[in-house]
């Protein structure tokens, strides 16, 4: 079994795309520009917007953090993006999500320009994923397919199933596999025969954040396993099926595997950067 690792794969790209910025930042006079924006002060938010800074640091990007108050009306959030918008200096944008109750996620989403929409997340963005001209692509997604491009996983022909429909992981998902010629199933919690879907797949993408729906003997010999999830469990970050008790009857049974953790985060990580770049690039 191919353990698909994320870690080692991001660190190897990251050192190609340094070189990149290097080049890039020459041409255009200043480093590639990433702002977030930080409400409120929930500590994972910070902890995560935290290691995107310190990633962007490593690779000659610079980051602005906007710390913004929990308080913040929606209007006054929405007119700093608009600011940032016409910020020329400014590459790309991004908010560091979940934001506190009172704002409507959605409109503030749909108010970043997709030229700087780094998370790939406003409706431009997608719709353009999938109608088969993506411009910023969802960094989860992308890390995935290029994780198991780098492995030398073909993807043409395979079917596929996603599960999980979020907008930030599940839809985006199937939309790319789709465009590496699977063919692809998406399925939710509504799903009748989950099971029976499961056993045909070659390619399986769990994204539930649910320990265990999905067991390694209900997918295929010689499925290739992405496991997106990242669920608590006793103090460490475990996937929908990867887990200790797991692993045994995984290595026996699958082609390939991603590690939680290790496996797809880092690769988010450095989709994010890439992003980053694009976004400086085409600008
Ligand atoms: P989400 O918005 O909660 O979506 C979960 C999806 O799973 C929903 O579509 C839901 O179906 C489906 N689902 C839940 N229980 C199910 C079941 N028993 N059977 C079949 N489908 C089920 O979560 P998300 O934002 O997409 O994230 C999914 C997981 O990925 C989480 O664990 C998250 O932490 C992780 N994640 C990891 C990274 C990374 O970089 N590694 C990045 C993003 C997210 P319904 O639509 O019917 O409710």
């Amino acid at each position: 079994m191919i353990i698909l690792d994320g870690k080692e794969t991001a660190r190897k790209k990251s050192s190609l795309l340094k070189t990149k910025i290097e080049k890039l930042t020459k041409a255009i006079g200043r480093s590639p520009k990433l702002t977030i924006l930080l409400v409120g002060n929930d500590k994972l938010s910070a902890h995560f917007v935290g290691l995107k800074k310190k990633s962007c640091e490593e690779l000659g990007i610079e980051c602005q953090i906007s710390q913004q108050s929990e308080t913040i009306p929606q209007d006054e959030l929405e007119q700093k993006i608009n600011e940032l918008n016409q910020d020329e200096s400014v590459d790309a944008i991004l908010v560091q999500l979940p934001l506190p109750q009172h704002i409507d996620t959605s409109s503030i989403i749909e108010a970043i320009d997709y030229r700087k929409d780094v998370d790939g997340l406003t409706s431009k963005n997608f719709g353009l994923l999938a109608a088969g001209k993506p411009y910023l692509i969802p960094c989860t997604p992308k890390g995935i397919v290029t994780l198991l491009k780098e492995h030398g996983i073909a993807l043409d022909g395979k079917r596929a199933v996603v599960v999980g429909r979020s907008n930030l992981v599940g839809k985006p998902t199937a939309q790319m596999l789709l465009k590496e010629n699977c063919t692809v199933t998406i399925a939710h919690s509504k799903t009748a025969n989950l099971k029976q879907i499961i056993a045909q797949a070659e390619v399986v993408v769990l994204a539930m954040g649910q320990e265990n729906v999905i067991t390694p003997e209900m997918v295929r010999e010689d499925a290739v396993i992405v496991d997106v999830a990242m669920n608590r469990h006793a103090g460490k970050f475990v996937g929908d099926i990867y887990n200790s008790d797991n692993l045994p009857l995984l290595e026996k049974r699958c082609a390939a595997i991603t590690p939680v953790p290790g496996g797809v985060g880092p690769m988010t990580i450095l989709s994010l950067m890439e992003n980053i770049v694009t976004a400086a690039e085409k600008a």
